[in-house]
């Protein structure tokens, strides 16, 4: 009889243990949805900064780093392309048909292909072609271990200068990383590009 009250009070607190956790999960997975409409706007800072990122940046990184992986950042100059294409073109190596879009990459002027890790960033040049027609400079994170480069500033390089690319929606007034319905009204966001001053 005791054991089973005992059970019965065990049962009880979990299931309201479970109820806060399922509270604390909800509520972070909302921070972490507004933090990524703000995501943009974080990358003003970097545009600020020019080319390289300055220090203040490069501690800020490390600071939300949760497990202090090792990287260096860098900035990279070309055209985003499908890599199959390009390695077709450039080495004369057909990939099969359906990897044709597999693996965005960043093509350099020299030819060098760095492939990108296609996180929300990297895929606004998959969700919209104009932008794999802009020359470019991606201010990217290497990784130890990896060839592979994750995007963190997008900027088209015109005639006249440097230009930040996000996406904007005028109702809401937010930015959004790719060309998409919005966040927020669900109407269609729009390329915005925003000179950089040098
Ligand atoms: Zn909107």
């Amino acid at each position: 009889m005791r054991s089973r009250l005992r059970s019965d009070w065990w049962f009880s607190c979990r299931g309201r243990f479970g109820a806060l956790l399922a509270l604390i999960v909800a509520a972070t997975v909302a921070c972490r949805n507004s933090a990524a409409v703000d995501g943009p706007r974080d990358e003003k800072a970097a545009a600020t900064n020019g080319n390289g990122p300055s220090d203040s940046q490069e501690k800020a990184d490390e600071g939300t780093a949760k497990n202090a992986a090792k990287y260096v950042t860098e900035s990279l100059r070309g055209r985003v392309v499908f890599a199959a294409e390009a390695t077709a073109r450039r080495l004369g190596v057909k990939s099969v048909d359906e990897a044709a879009e597999r693996i965005l990459a960043l093509e350099a002027p020299d030819g060098t292909l760095y492939p990108l890790i296609e996180d929300v960033r990297a895929r606004a040049f998959r969700a919209d072609k104009t932008l794999r027609e802009f020359d470019v400079e991606l201010l990217v994170r290497k990784h130890e271990g990896t060839p592979m480069r994750q995007v963190i500033g997008v900027y088209a390089l015109k005639k006249d200068g440097k230009y930040e690319v996000d996406y904007w929606c005028d109702v809401c007034a937010i930015a959004m990383f790719e060309l998409k319905p919005c966040e927020c009204c669900q109407a269609m966001n729009y390329l915005r590009l925003r000179k950089v001053a040098e």
